[in-house]
């Protein structure tokens, strides 16, 4: 089976790719979903696990809506709280102390939109809705998040690089940022405006760990830390109690609290995985988060030498950092790889023809010339995605390859 990228060829040039002869295997006929960040490939590790990680709930538990009555956040389970707090000091990628409000949300989506309601509602009615930003390449979710209900309080405001607006806004800064896995920091910078840190990547098997983050309001996810996106867990850390206040009555609103089973596996979860961290035995296995950065790194290094050999892609280059939990220097692993074709081409079709399905750089606010592609998958479908990428060469007629 010949694969032509004819499609996907821009009209100004003059462009042929073609893939290999692909071995007519059932494998490359398959279709492969790589445009969610659905995090299975933990599942095995978990599998491992065995029963460390079961809790036994029985009818009659957990029937109150309340968690902790009198407590600002009254649908948090003390557990969830005292395990995010200690995980977050296990791995020092964030600043817990006891001034620091944790909220917990339906994942951390749900929190998003908390924080754009307790940061926008003190704003005059009459005036204009705030504009909240993120860096383009941004995650492809917060504008359609931001937009849906059409909220007159906030209202999408695309690439905050662009964003020339006077007056008070919100910038979203996502580190390491999903799409394409940089470190990044606020690029507006000014008077009026303020920010939300989503840190669903600062875990160690993404990127070093090289400080505790210590911001406003940040956000994190049990989907991105452990694997466990079905439970929709999420949690803020928030500095003002007025914010985190805001938050709550958001969360009380929309759903009136979170799961609280899905709390207790939340909490006993991190709980295993930060009494595993702790474990200094001479003979102990490898942690989760040190599993997870080998698998990572491992992951990188060959998609890097498929897209080497292949020459039709590039993908980001990071630098090195010492990862203060890891005890040594790391290579970034992002959860995605943020692929760009070297030729200009509509990167999402150009692989569509191969039967890999991909989120296309129109979602993320630039040109389609990029594309996102999860590493989160299984092993199986990873090393197929590869084996598929292999098969494809590119032959630049009129330019200098
Ligand atoms: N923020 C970022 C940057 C994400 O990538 C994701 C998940 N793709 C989320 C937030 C949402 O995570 P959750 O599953 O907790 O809703």
């Amino acid at each position: 089976m010949v694969v032509g990228f004819e499609k996907a060829v821009s009209a100004t040039k003059s462009v042929v790719t073609s893939a290999k002869k692909a071995p007519t295997t059932l494998s490359s006929d398959r279709v492969i979903n790589f445009a969610r960040g659905d995090p299975t490939m933990y599942e095995s590790y978990w599998r491992q696990m065995g029963e460390k990680c079961t809790i036994v709930i029985s009818g009659h538990n957990l029937m109150s809506y309340f968690s902790n009555a009198g407590h600002f956040c009254w649908f948090l389970m003390p557990e969830l709280d005292r395990a995010i707090r200690r995980l977050h000091c296990v791995v020092g990628n964030a600043v817990v102390d006891d001034d620091r409000y944790i909220v917990v949300g339906n994942g951390s989506t749900q929190l998003f939109q908390a924080v754009l309601y307790a940061l926008s509602s003190s704003y005059d009615p009459d005036t204009e809705p705030l504009s909240v930003v993120a860096a383009a390449p941004f995650y492809s979710s917060y504008p359609e998040e931001t937009d849906f209900l059409r909220s007159g309080l906030y209202k999408w405001a695309g690439d905050a690089y662009s964003f020339d607006k006077d007056g008070a806004y919100i910038e979203v800064v996502t580190s390491p940022n999903n799409p394409d896995g940089a470190i990044r920091e606020a690029v507006v910078n000014r008077d009026g405006g303020k920010l939300i840190h989503d840190l669903a990547y600062y875990w160690p098997q993404y990127t070093p760990i090289t400080g505790k983050a210590d911001n406003d309001i940040m956000l994190f996810t049990f989907s991105k830390a452990t694997g466990h996106a079905g439970s929709r867990i999420g949690w803020a850390i928030v500095k003002d109690i007025e914010v985190a206040t805001k938050m709550v009555k958001f969360m009380e609103l929309s759903s009136i609290g979170v799961s609280k089973e899905s709390q207790l596996r939340a909490a006993k979860i991190l709980e295993v995985i930060s009494d595993d961290c702790q474990n200094s035995a001479p003979d102990k296995e490898e942690n989760f988060f040190e599993y997870g950065q080998r698998l990572m790194s491992d992951r990188w290094e060959k998609l890097r030498e498929v897209v080497k050999r292949n020459g039709v892609f590039s993908l980001p280059k990071y630098p090195q950092d010492y990862c203060n939990f890891i005890g040594k220097y790391t290579d970034p692993s992002p959860a995605f790889a943020w692929l760009k074709s070297k030729d200009g081409l509509n990167c999402d079709n150009l692989l569509r023809e191969l039967k890999i399905v991909t989120r296309g750089g129109t979602n993320f606010g630039v040109d389609s010339n990029y594309t996102r592609i999860s590493m989160l998958s299984p092993d199986e479908d990873f090393n197929l995605l590869l084996e598929k990428l292999s098969a494809i060469k590119g032959t630049i007629i009129n330019g200098n390859n």
